[in-house]
C-alpha cells in the first residue's frame, strides 16, 4: 500500500489525519484538519514538508491546533503553502496570520495560498509574510470538477457535505501505476535500457523505439509488456450529516476505497442527537463503508459523552454492519 495514514491526537480528543503518499521516487504529505494538539505527533521534518492543509471545516476541533503548524512553515519558501477549506475559510485564516505579533517581517518571504471551496468554484486569495499578511490578494475564481489538486502521484478532491454549515469529505487517489514486465523481456529477445521510460510515457506521444539498433512499435511493446495497477485510495469523512442521500451520493464516488477514515461521533441509540447536529452515527458509518464496499474503515473523532467502554461498544455497533473497522492501532480503548 503506497497511501498510509496516521490518526492524530486521542480518543475522545480532538483529531486529525496525517497522510503519505510514497510513490516509490517522491512523498506527498497530507494535513487533515490541525485539531488541538494534533500536531505534536508528526515529526517536525514531515511538518516542514507537508504540501497542503485540507480543512473539512473551521469548528474550533478540527483548527485549534492551527498555530502549531503554522509556526513551523509560516515563512517557508521551499514550496508552495495551499490551504483549503470550505466558504469562509479564507476570512477566518486572515485573522489567524495576523494573530500574533510581526515587526520583523519586512525581509522574510512566505506565500499562502487559501483557497474557498465551493459546489461548483475555487476562490483563490493570496497573502504575503512581508506584509505581515495585512493584504488578501484575489487571485481570481475559477469553476472546478471534484478534483482540487493533481500533485503529479495522487489527485485529491473535495465533495460539500452537510453539516448545518458547509464541511468538505475528500478523496485522495493515487495514480494507476505503469508496470512492465521485465520477466517477458527475455523471450522477445530484449535488452533492458532507457526505452523502457518510453513505454510507460503515455504522454509522449511516440510510435517508435529504437532497441539496439532496431526500430521496435511502442503500441506492440506496450501490448506484450506494460499492465497498469489501479492506485491505492483513501477518503477522510468527518463532521457531516450521513442521511440517506448523503449515503447513495458517497458510497458511488468512495466505491472500492482503500480507506475510509470516517468520524464516529454518536452511537446509534442517539441518533435524533447525530441528525440534530448534523453528525453521523456508528450505523451510518457501517452502512455507508458496507455500500461503497471499502478495503478497511478507521475510526475516529469519538464524542467525550460517552466511556471507553462505550466507545469499544460503539466499534462492535460499526462491526456489526462492517467488520473491516476498527480504531488506530495506537489508541488504548
Ligand atoms: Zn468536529
Ligand atoms: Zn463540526
Amino acid at each position: 500500500m503506497s497511501i498510509t495514514c496516521e490518526i492524530l491526537g486521542a480518543p475522545g480528543r480532538d483529531n486529525a489525519l496525517y497522510v503519505r503518499v510514497d510513490s516509490g521516487q517522491a512523498v506527498t504529505r497530507l494535513l487533515f484538519d490541525c485539531g488541538e494538539g494534533c500536531l505534536s505527533m508528526v515529526p517536525i521534518a514531515d511538518l516542514l514538508q507537508t504540501d497542503h492543509l485540507f480543512l473539512s471545516h473551521l469548528h474550533m476541533d478540527h483548527i485549534s491546533g492551527f498555530d502549531s503548524f503554522f509556526r513551523h512553515v509560516f515563512n517557508r519558501d521551499s514550496r508552495p503553502n495551499h490551504i483549503w477549506g470550505p466558504v469562509g475559510t479564507t476570512a477566518i485564516l486572515h485573522h489567524r496570520f495576523q494573530g500574533f505579533l510581526w515587526n520583523l517581517h519586512a525581509d522574510m518571504t512566505g506565500t499562502w495560498y487559501v483557497h474557498d471551496v465551493s459546489e461548483s468554484t475555487v476562490s483563490t486569495s493570496r497573502f504575503e509574510l512581508h506584509d505581515a499578511f495585512t493584504s488578501r490578494s484575489d487571485e481570481g475564481c475559477c469553476s472546478r470538477e471534484h478534483v482540487l489538486v493533481d500533485q503529479g502521484q495522487c489527485t485529491i478532491a473535495a465533495h460539500v457535505m452537510n453539516h448545518g454549515t458547509p464541511s468538505l469529505a475528500y478523496v485522495v487517489r493515487e495514480h494507476a501505476r505503469t508496470n512492465i514486465d521485465t520477466s517477458r523481456l527475455a523471450e522477445l529477445g530484449l535488452q533492458p535500457g532507457p526505452w523502457m521510460k518510453q513505454l510507460k510515457d503515455t504522454a509522449a506521444g511516440t510510435s517508435s523505439v529504437m532497441i539496439n539498433g532496431v526500430s521496435h512499435s511502442i503500441a506492440t511493446l506496450r501490448d506484450s509488456l506494460v499492465s497498469e495497477t489501479p492506485g491505492d485510495s483513501l477518503a477522510y469523512l468527518t463532521d457531516f450529516l450521513l442521511d440517506e442521500a448523503a449515503t447513495t451520493y458517497l458510497a458511488d464516488v468512495l466505491q472500492g476505497c482503500g480507506t475510509m477514515v470516517c468520524e464516529a461521533q454518536y452511537r446509534n441509540s442517539d441518533r435524533e442527537l447525530s441528525l440534530k447536529n448534523f453528525h453521523m452515527t456508528t450505523g451510518t458509518v457501517g452502512e455507508l463503508a458496507r455500500q461503497a464496499d471499502v478495503g478497511r474503515l478507521l475510526l475516529l473523532h469519538l464524542s467525550q459523552r460517552y466511556s471507553p467502554h462505550e466507545w469499544r461498544e460503539m466499534l462492535t455497533e460499526v462491526q456489526a454492519v462492517f467488520p473491516r473497522a476498527s480504531y488506530a492501532e495506537t489508541w488504548q480503548i
